[in-house]
């Protein structure tokens, strides 16, 4: 049976591999070593897909520009659900992006016909309150939906490109589904594609940390974003199975058109079974293509880039030049020419009145289960702990919670237990210890038997109480600075 992914029930996935293969989601481990200090839902696993996030770790590492954007549902309680995704974002914003939280009243007043004033107090009281005392800083973007005039505008230019058929295909919409809905929808891609309108500093890598139920949203705005851009960068094949980089302009002004030909000096052809452009190095095309960029901050950056691969490139001559290294410039190359390509195509499309969005990348997590077991569901109070609650019932939750250990000691000694089963390891593997070698003290000595569940409770009941004493400190504090933080509500 294929897997379904639906944002508004809350699916239970149970065999995340599956996702590579039936939704194009890149495995993560592959590249944990190209992150600068990576998340520890990243070390852990606990993210274990993503769509593009190459350009994301390459900005990390580079100081390229790069955006983190996420939104909530003002729904119900804030949860440790939530504070996944906010962690992930704060992380990201530590790491140099620039952030962006949208508050998804649009979707919540379509889909659960909140008004307007009860979506903002929940979006401030739960949402807003536990994402400052996590540690969001003011320098990002905080907005409501109905209040930013940017994402209302973009979501309105969006839906020109998309009709009911694909929506159906993409979230089953039938002809039940009110117009706002679909509305919300174009909303959503318009709130990921907002880091990279010009106000903002113009077309950027941008990252949405998602479950996989999210990713509909992320495919819909994929395909959005090639099609409400002026031009397309592509890479293509030749004849001899060679690939080089095209640039198309279907639709585009002639006007436009002529200037990105005088930009673009000669063909930019870099076939990819051509290495004699590293026998040859001549790199004064790439240099030719840097100086048309306008944005004197990545000029800069691209020419420290071409300088490198070349001064890299000389140094290394045949025959000590190893097959590998041939590859790795000619990757290098290749990359680089692409993204400077790309921002003399942003500039020719921004000066043109014309979009230039680059398809948002995306990272998957896995879900947390509810504390007795199955999914957590907000009807069901003791499956989930808000970060509003008593830090004593919160505690008392946890002692409450389901283990993976067995029904006796004697049991449980002889065999050992579950962690990869227990809703009190996973909350200490997603939330409560940081240090990961005593995390995998813990999961050894409860597989072999030396550990038991009593030890686990208190430890994490104790954890969750100082957390949440802590947290609930910090919201209260975050409420004093609201002020600072600019954020965008409906007029
Ligand atoms: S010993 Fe700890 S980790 Fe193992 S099943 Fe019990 S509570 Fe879970």
């Amino acid at each position: 049976m294929n897997t379904k992914l639906d944002p508004w029930s809350s699916s239970e996935i149970t065999d995340y591999s599956k996702l590579f293969e039936e939704f194009g989601i890149s495995p993560f481990d592959n590249l944990l070593p190209e992150i600068p200090s990576p998340h520890m839902y990243m070390r852990r696993r606990v993210i274990f897909g993503h769509r593009d996030y190459e350009q994301i770790a390459e900005a990390m590492r580079t100081g390229a520009p790069f955006s983190v954007m996420d939104g909530f549902m003002p729904s119900g309680k804030v949860h440790l659900g939530h504070k996944m995704v906010m962690d992930q974002i704060i992380w990201h914003q530590q790491m140099g992006a620039s952030a962006f939280v949208g508050i998804a009243d649009r979707e919540a007043f379509s889909v659960r016909g909140f008004s307007w004033q009860k979506c903002r107090e929940i979006g401030v009281e739960e949402y807003i309150l536990s994402l400052i005392a996590l540690g969001f800083k003011p320098d990002g973007l905080i907005y409501f939906q109905s209040g930013c005039e940017s994402v209302k505008d973009l979501a309105f230019e969006l839906g020109v490109k998309v009709n009911f058929s694909e929506l159906s295909a993409i979230y089953g919409f039938s002809g039940e589904t009110n117009l706002s809905h679909m509305i919300s929808v174009a909303t959503q891609a318009a709130d990921i594609l907002q880091p990279q309108l010009e106000e903002f500093g113009g077309p950027k890598p941008v990252v949405v940390p998602v479950g996989p139920d999210q990713d509909p949203h992320l495919r819909l705005t994929r395909g959005l974003a090639g099609k409400m851009s002026m031009f397309r960068v592509e890479e293509r094949e030749n004849a001899n199975g060679g690939k080089y980089l095209s640039v198309r302009g279907k639709g585009a002004p002639k006007e436009a058109l002529k200037e990105l030909k005088k930009r673009i000096p000669g063909k930019v052809k870099l076939y990819e079974e051509h290495l004699d452009v590293l026998q040859t190095p001549d790199y004064s095309f790439l240099e030719r293509f840097v100086l048309q960029i306008n944005q004197p901050e990545k000029r800069k950056y691209f020419m420290a880039q071409v300088q490198e691969i070349t001064k890299f490139a000389n140094e290394a001559k045949p025959p000590e030049f190893l097959e590998y290294e041939k590859y790795f410039v000619f990757r290098r190359i290749w990359k680089t020419t692409r993204k400077i390509l790309e921002e003399v195509v942003a500039e020719v499309a921004a000066e043109f009145d014309g979009y230039a969005f680059i398809p948002p990348a995306s990272t998957y997590h896995r879900f947390m289960s509810g504390l007795q077991g199955g999914k957590m569901s907000s009807s069901i109070p003791d499956s989930y702990i808000a970060l509003t609650d008593n830090p004593k019932e919160g505690a008392k939750k946890v002692k409450k919670a389901k283990t993976g250990g067995c029904m006796t000691l004697e049991e449980q000694k002889k065999l050992g237990g579950k962690p990869d089963e227990c809703s009190v390891f996973e909350l200490m593997l997603f939330h409560l210890l940081e240090d990961d070698e005593e995390l995998l003290e813990i999961r050894q000595e409860c597989i072999s038997g030396t550990r038991m569940c009593g030890s686990c409770k208190q430890l994490a009941a104790e954890k969750m109480y100082e957390f949440l004493k802590d947290h609930q400190e910090k919201r209260e504090l975050a409420r004093e600075h609201l002020e600072e933080y600019k954020i965008v509500y409906k007029k």
